[in-house]
């Protein structure tokens, strides 16, 4: 295989990528900001780069109040997904940094929540306005792993 895969395949994988800026190596995710976040660069030069499907849990909090149509209690959570690393290595940035992803926890039992615990992502694309898809993503604690 020869060129570049993950561009032609990336609505239908439906996998995580980030924004990953050149100046300080800071990952944003969903959306590319034209404005660093961390380092201010603005115009930021950012590169694609492509998340795991698992990553860690930073800190999350459970949400019991909501309008009566949501289910509650909805736990969302704050992970920090690593770069998936299989597309050879980043330019001058041995391994990157992981992504800050905010997102809610579905199918996840509140008691097997903890700070540090892997969880899965799970990509979707909500609905698709025009050329602009709305991303979404859940993230689950693995199957068989509760
Ligand atoms: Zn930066």
């Amino acid at each position: 295989m020869s060129g570049p895969r993950y561009h032609r395949t990336r609505r239908q994988d439906q996998r995580l990528v980030g924004f990953e800026c050149q100046g300080c190596g800071w990952v944003s995710f969903p959306d590319e900001r034209r404005v660093c976040k961390r380092c201010g660069d603005a115009p930021a030069d950012y590169e694609e780069v492509q998340l795991a499907d698992r990553g860690e849990v930073m800190t999350f909090v459970v949400q019991h109040y909501l309008p009566d149509d949501i289910e509650t209690p909805q736990p969302v959570a704050i992970v920090d997904v690593p770069q998936a690393g299989e597309d050879g290595p980043q330019t001058g940035n041995e391994g990157g940094e992981p992504a800050r992803v905010y997102g809610l926890l579905t199918e996840t039992d509140l008691e097997d929540l903890e700070v540090g615990r892997e969880v899965e992502a799970r990509f979707r694309e909500v609905f698709d306005e025009g050329d602009r898809p709305i991303n979404a993503i859940k993230f689950s604690i693995p199957r068989g792993e509760q």
